[in-house]
């Protein structure tokens, strides 16, 4: 994909140029290709918050909705500075890919409010997650949409949504949202759910390469939830880690990481650097590494057209949303380096938050077990799935993948027929 006047795409052009290639790819009808080109409701709310000192500031937040042809909207409210009603946009999109990939009965949504928790105290953000949750209730519920944690916001957030919520209405209501603390309807396994379906997706393409994940040498780009859980769960299916980074650098050992060891270094000193029989390299060296699998779950666009070229892993798979721009995509299929795309790679941590919202309407809750030979189920499924679309259609699995989801998107949407 080329820069429009010389700058880089944003989120929601990337979004909607993958959009537009898969409906080419599929020969969608034209009226549902545009029903689904655009969000369905978009919601912009301003709303005051007394802050500690006795003074008000209005915020400034968004619910979007982008389809729910397939089921209640869902996903992620981020709190951040630079968030815009057009990066909102660009993630509900995905959200609806995503969990139609891993076919599960959600649309997509996604919020966000403009502000910087990290200036506020919790009683300011407490305030703001209340009066935000009132503004958009006329959009969220178990029936019609399902929030859950994203950037800067927490379990603890969704519990005062939930309690907001439940307020309203005068009794308990835990599927309004997920990611939500144990104690009041959380789901075991969320907090390794992203991760653990990273790792089921590495291990199956592993299988397809006939690469043997046991020795098989992994550098993870990230040690955060995604990165930290793809790690240990990889390294326990006999994977040698051979490098981990988080944003201070990276540390490298040609006889593999110690997971567990290096998560107890970083809670101490604050760092993955200076683990004991560890090299230091940089974020770009591990992304280079010889290596068979290289899983970014940090940030995005750190595989560009400049160094995927150089990068030696045979898998890529992405625990991060968007860590490739389609340029180096390009690149990686040309190459013929088998990457995992996002919307396919990371979905285990919607595939949770499904199995929460279940648990919480059924008040019945499973065990660890259940929830992981679920998980293991749908993302083997999805996988396989994708994989079939590719070989059908010649193409990588990121194509495949935005056509399988695409295409049962529009086969709901053609069913339900339009309305009136
Ligand atoms: P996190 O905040 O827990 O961890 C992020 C990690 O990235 C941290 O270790 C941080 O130090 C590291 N990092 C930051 N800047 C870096 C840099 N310049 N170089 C290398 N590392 C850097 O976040 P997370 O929840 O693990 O999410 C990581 C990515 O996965 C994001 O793209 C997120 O959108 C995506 N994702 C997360 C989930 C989930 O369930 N948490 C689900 C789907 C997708």
């Amino acid at each position: 994909m080329r820069p429009l006047n010389g700058v880089a795409p944003t989120p929601l052009e990337v979004a909607l140029r993958q959009y537009d290639d898969a409906a080419d790819l599929l020969r969608l009808d034209p009226g549902i290709r545009a029903v689904l080109r655009v969000p369905q409701r978009e919601l912009t709310v301003n709303f005051p918050v007394t802050m500690d000192d006795g003074s008000v500031r209005v915020f400034q937040g968004y619910r979007v909705q982008h389809n729910t042809g397939r089921g209640p909207a869902k996903r992620g409210i981020r709190y951040h500075p630079n968030v815009t009603l057009e990066e909102i946009r660009a993630l509900a999109m995905l959200m609806t890919w995503k969990c139609a990939v891993v076919k599960i009965p959600y649309g997509g949504a996604k919020g966000g409010v403009v502000c910087n928790p990290k200036t506020m105290s919790q009683k300011e953000v407490e305030r703001l997650t209340r009066r935000y949750a009132t503004e958009i209730s006329v959009l969220i519920g178990p029936e019609s949409d399902v929030p859950a944690p994203d950037v800067n916001t927490n379990p603890q957030t969704m519990a005062w949504i939930m309690d907001t919520y439940s307020m309203h209405h005068g009794y308990s209501i835990p599927g309004v949202v997920t990611g939500k603390p144990l104690s009041i309807g959380g789901s075991e396994g969320r907090l390794d759910a992203t991760g653990r379906g990273v790792a089921y997706c590495v291990q199956q393409a592993a299988e397809g390469l006939g690469i043997d994940i046991r020795g098989a040498r992994v550098a993870v780009q990230g040690f955060g939830n995604v990165g930290e859980a793809t790690a240990r769960l990889l390294a326990e299916s006999g994977a040698k880690i051979v490098a981990i980074s988080d944003s201070s650098g990276g540390i490298y050992s040609r006889t593999g990481i110690d997971v567990a060891a290096l998560k107890r270094h970083k809670q101490e000193s604050g760092s993955v650097l200076g683990l004991p029989r560890t090299e230091r390299i940089s974020n770009e060296e591990l992304l280079e590494l010889e290596c068979e699998v290289l899983v970014p779950a940090a940030l995005e666009g750190v595989l560009t057209a400049e160094n995927a070229p150089r990068v030696k892993a045979r898998i890529i798979a992405e625990g991060a949303n968007g860590p490739t721009t389609p340029d180096a995509d390009r690149v990686f299929h040309e190459r013929g380096i088998l990457l995992i795309p996002d919307i396919l790679c990371n979905a285990g941590g919607v595939t949770v938050s499904y199995f929460e919202w279940v648990q919480d309407r059924e008040e019945f809750f499973w065990s660890l077990e259940e929830i992981n030979s679920r998980l293991k189920r749908i993302m083997t499924r999805a996988f396989d799935d994708v994989l079939r679309m590719a070989r059908e259609h010649g193409t990588n699995l990121r194509r495949a993948a935005y056509m399988l989801a695409v295409s049962r998107v529009a086969e709901a949407t053609t069913t339900r027929g339009l309305y009136p």
